[in-house]
């Protein structure tokens, strides 16, 4: 058979370049030894999830930590999946989360010389590539259609047989070149499939970045390399592509594992030295006491949406998902509390064979000491993204007055001081725990433990002592001269030895103000939250609490 005649048949481009001439368009990059070119390859589908950012925070510290290159390209071979502004949505929500391409899909990079890094902008290069494997005899049309397939797989089904398109089931395999060009000139429709050398008798040692020694059946399978639309397979595709972006380091999940044999084999009739390959486990949950993968469908926190609506501290969200990459990080971050997690030395080998456990209650562990970490600005600055985002129209209002914000958020969450508090996971919460610092927001409950006349006079009576110039211990000099007009002990010692002589202690007292100030019984230091609120609104509040 005239393959060259064929192939130009099959692939009638008038405008495709000598495959040769790709190695010296895409040269092998200037690298150091050792560093990593890695990339991100999701299908522009719109949903990018915790699995993604797992595996993309992989290969970002990979390329990271060795000098090398992380790249966008998008994998756009099934156009229906495509999602209208996918593309921006995965570089956004990377950088949410602090993670940065050097190069790829709507980068915009100096570096960005192996593009175009859409797959379907390629097509070129994919067709060239079949055309010579035509030529050679690895590849040729199948004119099956998609009901004789299915039979074919129903039948292998049914007397157990591997499913699939190879050895006697792979029909067109041996077509006589009369039939092919009878095919063709019917006007069937055909895909180009990989005539494959393998057989399954043979296994290959594989050497895996993360699973090790691994050990795959050789590939006998004369999978689709080119589709009827004239698109390449992801298998086809994304070999071409590693190769010419000149990828070093191939991550991605496990399901891929299965086809690794059709890569191998891609690899080799293509004439290219593979990447490295590493294969993740999946992100599991325990559920009822037994360990499955996260699901889309029943887990809420699988999507990356979930964490910043919730106000997630986002670096928290990414420490978090390295000490499931890597075990020892941990330790690490407990040793070096103060240094950035990107000083830590990332290598993929360190990452677990089996599934990482991904435990909702530890990130928010990881959170709430991140969060206990901010400076007043840095809080500021991280609450109020969360508000202009996702807060309220009165949120927003209130976050305005950054001067404010920033008085109110050192006491409140101990900033500066000695007791910082610890219990803030998210944006959310830290927002609502100050909303009654504001007027239109306040809402106390009144539960005082004390009769109305008892809280009247005390109100009053400190109405009328107050003075918002007054330090803290004049303040509470005043708290304390209070105490014997309502039958309260002025000194908690007193209280102490003998608790039957008074209605209630000082604490008890001023629990009663911190109530009409703060709308609840316990609140940071009251002294310091009248001082924010001023004069006039810390009278105003103490008046309206009179019952
Ligand atoms: N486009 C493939 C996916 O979204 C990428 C797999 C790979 O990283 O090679 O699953």
């Amino acid at each position: 058979m005239d393959m060259k005649k064929l192939a130009s048949v099959l692939i009638p481009d008038k405008d495709l370049l000598p495959v040769e001439e790709y190695e010296k368009i895409y040269p092998e990059r200037e690298r150091a030894p050792k560093a990593e070119i890695t990339r991100l390859a999701p299908s522009p589908t719109g949903f990018i999830h915790l699995g993604n950012l797992y595996s993309a925070l992989a290969d970002e510290r990979s390329a990271h930590t060795t000098d090398g290159v992380f790249y966008l390209r998008i994998e756009d071979t099934d156009e229906k999946r495509k999602v209208e502004g996918a593309v921006e949505s995965v570089i956004r929500s990377l950088n949410y989360f602090g993670l940065g391409f050097d190069e790829g899909a709507e980068i915009d990079s100096p570096l960005n010389k192996y593009g175009p890094y859409y797959q379907r902008q390629r097509a070129k290069i994919y067709r060239a590539f079949v055309k010579v494997l035509i030529e050679k005899g690895l590849a040729y049309p199948c004119f099956c259609t998609e009901t004789e397939l299915d039979s074919v797989r129903e039948e292998q089904t049914s007397q157990k047989k591997t499913t699939g398109y190879y050895g006697e089931y792979a029909k067109c395999r041996n077509l006589s070149e009369e039939k092919i060009y009878e095919n063709i000139n019917a006007g069937k429709k055909f895909v180009i499939r990989l005539k494959s050398q393998g057989g399954i008798e043979n296994k290959i040692a594989f050497r895996d970045a993360i699973k090790g020694e691994v050990t795959v059946t050789e590939n006998d399978q004369d999978v689709v390399i080119l589709k009827s639309d004239g698109i390449p397979t992801y298998h086809f595709a994304h070999v071409i592509d590693d190769h010419f972006m000149r990828t070093t380091l191939v991550i991605r999940g496990e399901e891929w594992l299965s086809s690794l044999p059709v890569h191998l084999e891609l690899h080799k009739v293509l004439g290219f030295k593979p990447p490295r390959y590493a294969h993740t486990s999946s992100l599991m949950k325990m559920d009822g006491g037994t360990k499955r993968k996260l699901s889309k469908r029943k887990d809420p926190e699988l999507s990356l949406d979930y964490y910043r609506k919730a106000g997630y501290f986002p670096v928290a969200v990414v420490k978090y998902l390295m000490t499931l990459l890597n075990s020892d990080f941990e330790e690490w971050a407990l040793k070096n509390p103060d240094k950035d997690y990107r000083d830590f030395k990332f290598r993929i080998e360190k990452m677990s064979r089996s599934g990482a456990l991904f435990d909702l209650d530890k990130l928010n562990d990881v959170s709430k000491t991140e969060i206990s970490r901010l400076s007043a600005e840095e809080c500021f600055d991280f609450l109020d993204k969360w508000v202009q985002e996702f807060g309220s129209e009165a949120d927003r209002a209130h976050f305005k007055d950054k001067e404010y914000i920033i008085k109110v958020l050192e006491l409140v969450m101990g900033i500066g001081g000695k007791k910082r508090r610890k219990d803030i996971e998210r944006a959310e919460q830290g927002v609502r725990l100050i909303d009654y610092f504001f007027d239109d927001a306040f809402a106390p409950e009144y539960s005082y433990r004390f009769d109305d006349e008892t809280v009247n006079t005390v109100l009053d009576e400190f109405i009328n002592t107050y003075d918002p110039e007054d330090d803290n211990s004049v303040w509470f000099a005043k708290v304390k001269a209070i105490a014997p007009k309502v039958g309260f002990a002025g000194e908690t010692s007193e209280y102490k030895a003998n608790p039957n002589a008074f209605r209630g202690n000082v604490s008890d007292l001023a629990e009663i103000l911190r109530i009409a100030v703060a709308g609840a019984p316990n609140s940071p230091d009251l002294c310091t939250i009248m001082r924010i609120l001023g004069k006039d609104r810390s009278v105003s509040r103490l008046q309206a609490g009179k019952r």
